[in-house]
């Protein structure tokens, strides 16, 4: 497949790929390991415009277009999901929705300090009752004199433990059906927002997951991303490319499973020849790299719709529901290529194991993706 790179995208992508090979690989075991979030890489990935993939070079990002964002995601998911999904969170949930919604004095705020590095960002859609139910939100805006009012609790805040800011969602009429949503810019100093302990998780340890509480947080009418009651609009256009971006994140971790496979598959010795020689095992390899390059077209074929077209509703769910089963699918095969060597803790088998099946849940579980590209193709959306 000829992806027609630009000269600029392509030396983007060698400095993305160099950087996952020596920065971001060698420390992959120990982010997971610590689960501490990784600041220092995160501010060398700035320094490659890794903070602001898709945002114009104005405003201090690197200005790709959407598949080389996708590409650029696969090579570090490849190194270190964790990482991958940090930038993931930043670039398409908050960066993206403020260059797409936001005012010119709202982008001249954040969009240069996010795109740089300076800041890091976060985005709060997921309550404890508003989950694949995202429109549920109980946490309210109250509009007084002076702006907005914020209450409520927010959970599963990727990057909320560093953020400098997080664009969060609330109800603005406290009603329970058809209360229109807002989409909140909340500085990470505005008095009333706490956050929780660092949530322990299975994979993508590392990613500084927290819980938000929100007590009386004074936003006033300038925080307000998209106009009123548009809150739902943004998070789901933003929604959309992140699909996309953890399809990539996912075809990474099936790649980097793929690789343990072939090489394992290549130097272990059973019955007095590399296991590879056996058909049992060169089947599961055949299956892993079918199953890899099918959700390598389907990533590929949404970022170039995200590039091309206002919304990309089924292209990100068919991709990122594909990208994750088959990522899935990958960590699982070559864990068993790998046998009890891929079962230790520390394995690199293990930890993509661990790390792909996060990808079937957020942003958007597999039912969830299953209900977009069903109800698209009904015509019932
Ligand atoms: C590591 C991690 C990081 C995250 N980061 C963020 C973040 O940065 N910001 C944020 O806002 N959120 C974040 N999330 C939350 C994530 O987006 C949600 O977990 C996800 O949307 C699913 O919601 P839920 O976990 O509440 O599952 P639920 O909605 O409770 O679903 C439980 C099960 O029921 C199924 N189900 C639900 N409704 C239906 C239906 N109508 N039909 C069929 N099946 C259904 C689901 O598919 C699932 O299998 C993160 C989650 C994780 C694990």
């Amino acid at each position: 497949m000829d992806l027609d790179l630009t000269p600029e995208a392509r030396a983007f992508l060698d400095g993305v790929e160099r950087f996952a090979r020596d920065r971001v690989a060698p420390a992959a075991a120990s982010i997971d390991e610590t689960a501490a979030f990784p600041r220092a890489l995160v501010t060398e990935a700035a320094s490659l415009g890794l903070m602001g993939v898709t945002i114009p070079e104005a405003y201090g990002g690197a200005g790709q277009d959407y598949v080389t964002y996708a590409l650029a995601v696969e090579a570090i998911a490849r190194a270190s999901a964790t990482v991958a999904v940090i930038l993931v969170a930043h670039n398409s949930l908050v960066a993206e929705p403020i260059l797409q919604f936001g005012t010119e004095a709202q982008r001249d705020a954040w969009l240069q300090p996010l795109a740089t590095g300076a800041f890091v960002g976060a985005f709060a859609l997921t309550e404890e009752s508003a989950g694949s139910d995202a429109a549920h939100q109980k946490t309210v805006a109250r509009l007084d004199a002076t702006g907005y009012v914020l209450n409520g609790r927010k959970i599963w805040v990727s990057n909320g433990e560093v953020a400098d800011v997080v664009l969060a969602l609330a109800a603005t009429q406290p009603v329970s059906d058809g209360r229109a949503i807002g989409a909140f810019l909340v500085p990470r100093d505005a008095p009333g927002l706490t956050r929780g302990p660092v949530l322990d998780s299975l994979g993508v340890r590392g990613l500084g997951c927290v819980d938000l509480t929100l007590a009386d947080v004074r936003v006033d009418a300038d925080g307000l991303l998209g106009g009123p009651g548009q809150g739902l609009h943004v998070a789901m256009w933003a929604l959309e490319g992140c699909r996309i971006a953890i399809a990539a994140q996912a075809l990474g971790i099936g790649s980097a499973a793929l690789d343990e496979a072939l090489a394992h598959a290549r130097t272990r010795k059973q019955f007095g020849q590399p296991i590879a020689n056996f058909q049992a095992i060169q089947f599961m390899i055949a299956d892993i790299a079918t199953e890899i390059e099918a959700a390598r077209m389907l990533t590929l074929k949404a970022a170039d719709a995200k590039t091309r077209q206002p919304r990309v509703l089924l292209e990100a769910s068919m991709a990122k529901l594909h990208a994750s089963e088959a990522a899935h699918h990958a960590a699982d095969k070559a864990l068993q290529v790998l046998g009890a060597a891929g079962y230790k803790r520390g394995a690199t088998a293990e930890r993509l194991f661990r790390d792909a099946r996060v990808t079937e849940i957020y942003p958007g579980t597999s039912e969830v993706q299953r209900m977009v590209i069903a109800e698209t193709i009904l015509g019932k959306r």
